[in-house]
């Protein structure tokens, strides 16, 4: 698991436009780092057949999520470093 101070509460969920755009938690700051959390622990795989890596990569980086984050979280920037990590092992 990775070491965050999410708490899970969903503060980011309602604002954040691409949640709102693409319809699915999935695609919300919270839903990335469970996602992250899946392929770090080992129940997720990155393959082609699955949407995590487009939807890791759909996030703006923006950081407009942070601003409403109690724990101050900088999910913008574990995903930068996330899809960087995707991007060497060339998936
Ligand atoms: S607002 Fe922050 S602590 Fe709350 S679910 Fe989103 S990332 Fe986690």
């Amino acid at each position: 698991m990775l070491d965050l101070n999410c708490m899970r509460c969903g503060f980011c969920l309602p604002s954040y436009f691409s949640r709102k755009h693409y319809k699915s938690k999935a695609y919300s700051p919270r839903g990335r780092l469970s996602l992250l959390n899946g392929l770090v622990d080992g129940d997720l795989t990155l393959d082609k057949r699955n949407s995590i890596n487009d939807i890791l990569h759909a996030c703006t980086l923006c950081g407009v999520c942070l601003s409403e984050c109690p724990t101050g979280v900088p999910t913008y920037e574990i995903f930068e470093k996330a899809r960087e990590l995707i991007h060497k092992i060339g998936k």
